[in-house]
């Protein structure tokens, strides 16, 4: 960036755009949103502009820093480095050259929207006018259906935006207008792309994670941290509870038939999940099952697994096959931290073959011998939670921080 010349950043949301009364709500978060995750690299004015923002930088601004920042916004259709012009035909001409100058290419196309009608020369006219620059200047030929390369000309407020390279956004609706829900995670890969997965659905995640230390390393809440801390960049805040597991798997394991432990685990592990959804406010949990990918994830076990809640257990990835799920923590930055090597609060304590089909006269009958309810409570009791920033991640554990009555 050099000289007088103007950039900004042109933002193109999504699906917000559809949201009729709640629009503006939804505007008002995604604009807080940007602000929010571009804090520490700068302050900027973001003006609205028929349906799009634009992100005026100044002329030291790092755009390579602020794509990537961008890139993770949820409810972004696309956005694009644009240099800002006078909304005059020439100097739109002048600047679109400027930038396919610097491109190799055969074909090209010149797109022109003109949100701003008062703009007297109709939009098919200014493509027109400007392409024929570049046809002369590069030799290339225009092309209007897959075109190597597009410009781009937008008309909007009192200037005129130029751009060539239209990065995608994450889409979806930005998170934080309202909804919450509180989802099990665990290190594994699918439980991260189960929580992303309902973030990008507006709805703000906190995580509950059970872990049976001293049994286990702390490499899995270690590496469950790391996860949040990834999760945490598509959302801006988030929240941990850290729950102590073990006295809860020693009390099943030692009652209970051992095909049926993985089923009691998690029916422990909803029930408290709920304590804590309760506290947060939360409308929902989330789990990463996905139907038949192991054993214990049938319908008649997940029939079980959910009977303890109240809430709603949303299973987003139950439809999934595994290579959809590993490709979406590739792309979002999980997959490293879930295959790493550690103990599972759950393979140490887990049967062989656990029960595919499982009876809740058996559950309820197993459950019946164990008290539940208080080494529950003391499992909430003792719960710690870890607070997340993104971008300053900032994390301080604090003990017995959720406190519930008893029911
Ligand atoms: P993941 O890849 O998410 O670990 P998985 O394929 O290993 O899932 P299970 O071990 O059967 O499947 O766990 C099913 C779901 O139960 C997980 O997706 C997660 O939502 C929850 N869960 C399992 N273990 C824990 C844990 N230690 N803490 C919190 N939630 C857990
Ligand atoms: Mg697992």
């Amino acid at each position: 960036m050099t000289g007088k010349t103007r950039f900004g950043i042109i933002i193109h949301y999504s699906e917000i755009g559809l949201k009729g009364n709640n629009r503006k709500i939804f505007e008002n978060q995604l604009i807080r949103n940007i602000r929010e995750v571009l804090k520490d690299i700068g302050r900027f004015r973001i003006d609205r502009a028929y349906g799009r923002y634009l992100l005026h930088l100044k002329e030291e601004a790092d755009w390579e820093a602020i794509s990537e920042r961008l890139s993770r916004v949820v409810g972004l259709a696309n956005f694009a480095l644009a240099e800002i012009v006078a909304q005059d035909v020439e100097a739109m001409k002048a600047a679109a050259w400027q930038q396919m100058s610097e491109l190799t290419f055969d074909t090209f196309r010149v797109v022109t929207r003109r949100a701003q009608k008062n703009f007297p020369i109709p939009s098919m006219e200014v493509s027109r006018l400007v392409g024929s620059v570049i046809g002369e200047r590069s030799g290339a030929r225009a092309e209007m259906k897959t075109p190597d390369v597009s410009c781009y000309i937008e008309i909007v407020d009192n200037f005129a935006l130029i751009y060539t390279r239209k990065l995608p956004g994450l889409r979806g609706l930005p998170p934080g207008t309202g909804e919450r829900a509180i989802s099990l995670l665990s290190s594994g890969i699918d439980s991260p792309v189960a929580s992303w997965k309902i973030i990008t659905r507006g709805v703000k995640v906190n995580f509950v994670h059970f872990h049976s230390m001293p049994y286990t390393s702390p490499a899995a809440l270690t590496n469950t941290k790391r996860l949040v801390e990834i999760l945490t960049k598509y959302q801006m805040t988030s929240r941990l509870y850290s729950v102590p597991f073990v006295a809860i798997q020693q009390a099943i394991m030692t009652t209970a038939r051992p095909e049926y432990g993985v089923v009691l685990y998690r029916r422990s592990m909803i029930r408290i999940a709920e304590t804590i959804a309760r506290k947060e406010r939360a409308n929902a949990l989330i789990t990463g099952e996905s139907i038949g990918q192991v054993a214990s994830q049938t319908l008649a076990n997940m029939r079980a697994i959910s009977e303890p809640a109240n809430l709603p257990v949303l299973r987003p990835l139950s439809g999934s096959n595994k290579e959809e799920i590993i490709s979406i923590a590739r792309e979002i930055g999980t997959f490293e931290i879930s295959t790493e090597p550690y103990e599972d609060c759950c393979t140490l304590f887990i049967p062989r073959h656990p029960e595919t089909r499982a009876n809740l006269e058996i559950v309820h009958e197993a459950e019946s011998k164990i008290d539940l309810e208080s080494l529950e409570y003391q499992a909430v009791r003792e719960t710690e939670v870890l607070r997340f920033k993104y971008p300053a991640v900032e994390e301080k554990p604090r003990k017995t921080t959720v406190h519930v009555p008893k029911q």
